[in-house]
């Protein structure tokens, strides 16, 4: 995005909100090179951060990809295909309002792990063993103890 005022390509989002309109999002951004301030409207996918992967390919968030994912920790579990639906939008909505244009793929899946943890026990025990590739068992109940021990729960 550039500046409409000095064409400067560099700027930071102060602000950013749901602008009521499907899933195009308004945003107030602060030009780095002349500090004026001013409005862009972006489309959900185009503010989404890039997902960089273990071996450093990037790819674009896909929600699906997530779902499925989710889908499969909570088989035969109690828990909608809805309430799988509303952690993946809460999980989007937080990236765009990090503003971040990069993000670890390992971030989501924590991010996704937090949600599992307050939704159902048994499918993020699931979820972590499948999501992460532990180098053993005791690298994956270190996660499991952070987590635990987190202490918004
Ligand atoms: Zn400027």
């Amino acid at each position: 995005v550039k500046c409409p005022f000095c064409f400067g390509s560099d700027n930071r989002v102060v602000d950013s909100r749901e602008s009521g309109e499907g899933d195009i999002i308004r945003r107030r951004r602060e030009c780095e090179d002349c500090g004026k301030r001013f409005t862009t409207y972006e489309r959900l996918e185009e503010v989404l951060p890039l997902v960089i992967k273990k071996d450093n390919r990037r790819e674009p968030f896909d929600r699906n990809k997530i779902i499925s994912g989710i889908q499969k920790a909570c088989e035969k579990r109690p828990i909608s295909v809805e309430t799988i639906e509303t952690v993946v939008s809460k999980i989007g909505r937080e990236l765009q309002e990090s503003g971040e244009k990069e993000i670890q793929s390992t971030e989501i899946g924590t991010k996704v792990m937090q949600y599992l943890h307050e939704l159902d026990e048994v499918a993020y025990v699931r979820f972590a063993s499948v999501y992460r590739s532990f180098k053993d068992i005791s690298e994956f109940m270190d996660e499991l103890q952070t987590l635990l021990k987190s202490p918004d729960k």
